[in-house]
């Protein structure tokens, strides 16, 4: 539940599939362009923290932690999501109470910038090594089995004495 609270900042940015889908239609639909960013804001933080409070079995735990999640996916897009075009995709942060805090940094990098680059293979050879240590994987999360074959090839092409 963390880990998509972590992410669920961009379910905002699924209009890009019938955005890519009709943009040479008569009658293109701009969802990606319109709605990206319009749910990371602190009031669906505050949902998504409610929700993962409701359905865990550590209510505040997890509460708290998936409201600390929401909020690195925030920091991290304001670090590094800078568009092609060089448009910063602002965060709206109170909205819709106000639209007077747009979170932006001038120093941001872009989305395919070598930072993302080196942090995404950083933070897969952690996620790898967790997985062989530990015995499971945000794979997990999909299928117990597809995940117990994924930590299984990895002790088996790494064969070493891992935690269980
Ligand atoms: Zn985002």
């Amino acid at each position: 539940m963390v880990t998509l609270a972590c992410v669920a900042p961009d379910v905002d940015g699924l209009g890009i599939v019938p955005e890519l889908l009709t943009r040479n239609s008569a009658h293109p639909l701009n969802w990606f362009s319109l709605y990206h960013h319009r749910l990371h804001t602190l009031a669906f933080s505050l949902i998504v923290a409610a929700l993962a409070l409701v359905l865990a079995k550590q209510k505040w735990k997890v509460g708290w932690l998936a409201l600390l999640s929401f909020h690195i996916h925030l920091f991290e897009d304001m670090l590094g999501s800078r568009g092609p075009d060089g448009y910063q995709w602002p965060i709206p942060y109170l909205s819709p109470v106000s639209s007077g805090v747009q979170l932006s940094w001038h120093g941001q990098w872009g989305l395919n910038a070598w930072p993302n680059v080196v942090i995404t293979i950083v933070l897969l050879l952690l996620t790898f090594w967790l997985a062989w240590w530990r015995g499971f994987s945000p794979l997990e999360i999909i299928s117990v089995k597809a995940d117990s074959a994924f930590v299984a090839a990895l002790r088996h092409r790494f064969p070493g004495s891992q935690q269980a």
